[in-house]
């Protein structure tokens, strides 16, 4: 007799043999889904035997914001790679990263109107860092010091990617830092700032802590990394803008670069196009990533002022040290200039509106369920938190048998929907967190009893 095998339980084997997949292990590991196609708002999915449609509630890891096969988008690839896919940047330019560039200078606030274009929002990270050491070493020749100035002050509960000096300054538990201790700078760490709508005791006591660490440090720290106003994967927290405020005025004080680490919440997420204008500040440096292809490819970006690149050009070093050999990527950079040419639009502003409403009206009751412990709908992003870890591997079942993609992470079930989802898409989607949240506390109260 003849087993059938299907096409995806070829792929899906193969994957579990032979394919690392994000922070998991190749034992023991989660079965995966296979991605047969997509569209819109929605991917198709296979687990061997099923089909699933479902609405993507992660838009990819927050990326996906005007959705798969976005025919703009399409469209900027295509003309891209009948021209050229990709050419080195030394020495060389060409239109599309001009495009995105320029798109870039446009929308963002003034006076950054200098752009290092990135491989990631980890390697934005990296490059921000450095361009900040660079300012510091600059200054100091400038000065005829010592340099001193070499730490980066970050905020506990911070995510700002993976690479070895963007861990250094994520959150020190979170990030794991015990693990990697031998090979990751020491930074010093600020406390979590407290919650979006904090009182005026709650942001002082915060900012007196902050700056008795900043004033014991001032002569080591060369500047400040921040997600502005919502720490992402550090635990979706909305913070006071009085604190980035204070910050903005305590690096002007001592001198230090801020970093604006806007890959998470840069292209409206937050209900600002940039999130800084929370709190009307804007950084030294900027970094943007995700969402800036519309998904589509790899690439960030790193913002700063003319002056501050002139300071750091006419320093010691002469040149920022860093260079990508897929920097500037025509592809990427032709689909930057086109997902920033709908971002400009500016729909984006009643697509955030809506899930806004949408996810406060569906989740918001979810408060009244013994086991929750929160729910923060804040711009386009909504999370329920509970108290117990989720079962992952259940919430994915429960969430694709209730027609969304949702991946949970900690004691979070979040969504960063699409900015292209109609209501429906939205009530649906919460439906799905709802299903998801429902199942995770009979699940656990049932363990524990
Ligand atoms: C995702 C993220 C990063 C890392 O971006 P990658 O493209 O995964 O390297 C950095 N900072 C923030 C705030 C992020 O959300």
């Amino acid at each position: 007799a003849f087993l059938a095998v299907s096409l995806e339980q070829h792929l899906l084997e193969y994957d579990r043999r032979h394919v690392w997949h994000p922070y998991a292990p190749t034992v023991g590991a989660d079965p995966m889904l296979a991605v047969t196609a997509a569209d819109g708002v929605r991917l198709q999915l296979h687990d061997g035997e099923h089909r699933y449609e479902v609405i993507d509630g992660m838009a990819s890891w927050w990326c996906q914001i005007h959705g798969y096969r976005n025919p703009v988008l399409d469209e900027a690839v295509s003309r891209q790679s009948s021209q050229f896919s990709h050419v080195m940047f030394g020495g060389l330019t060409h239109q599309a990263a001009v495009d995105a560039v320029k798109a870039l200078v446009d929308l963002a606030p003034e006076p950054l109107d200098r752009v290092f274009l990135a491989d990631s929002g980890s390697v934005g990270v990296e490059v921000s860092l450095k361009l900040a050491r660079q300012v510091q070493i600059a200054r100091t020749a400038a000065r005829g010091g010592t340099l001193t100035r070499t730490r980066i002050a970050a905020l506990r509960g911070a995510y700002h990617g993976d690479t070895l000096g963007a861990m250094s300054v994520c959150d020190p538990v979170g990030g794991m830092h015990a693990m990697f201790s031998d090979s990751i700078p020491r930074q010093l760490f600020l406390p979590r700032p407290p919650s979006f709508d904090a009182d005026v005791d709650a942001v002082e006591t915060w900012c007196d802590q902050t700056d008795d660490i900043v004033d014991a440090h001032r002569d080591e720290l060369a500047g400040i990394i921040v997600e502005p106003i919502l720490q992402g994967a550090g635990g979706m927290w909305p913070w006071s803008p009085a604190c980035l405020k204070h910050l903005r005025q305590r690096a002007d004080d001592l001198d230090l670069v801020l970093i604006a680490d806007e890959v998470a919440t840069g292209f409206g997420r937050t209900g600002k196009l940039f999130a800084c204008e929370w709190a009307d500040i804007v950084p030294d440096i900027m970094v943007v990533g995700k969402s800036m292809t519309g998904g589509y490819m790899t690439q960030s970006a790193v913002l700063c002022s003319d002056e501050l690149a002139t300071e750091v050009s006419r320093g010691p070093g002469g040149s920022l040290m860093h260079g990508p050999t897929f920097m500037g990527n025509p592809l990427a950079s032709a689909v930057t200039a086109a997902s920033l040419g709908i971002v400009a639009q500016g729909g984006w502003q009643d697509d955030v509106a809506r899930i806004n409403e949408v996810m406060s009206r569906e989740l918001t009751p979810l408060r009244d369920l013994d086991g929750v412990t929160d729910v923060r709908v804040f711009g386009a992003i909504a999370a329920v938190q509970v108290d117990s870890p989720i079962a992952m591997r259940r919430a994915t079942r429960t969430a694709v048998e209730n027609q969304v993609w949702l991946r949970p992470f900690r004691d979070l079930v979040y969504a960063m929907p699409p900015y292209i989802c109609t209501e429906d898409d939205l009530v649906g989607m919460a439906a799905g967190m709802r299903a998801v949240v429902t199942d995770q506390l009979t699940h656990t109260s049932l363990e524990e009893s």
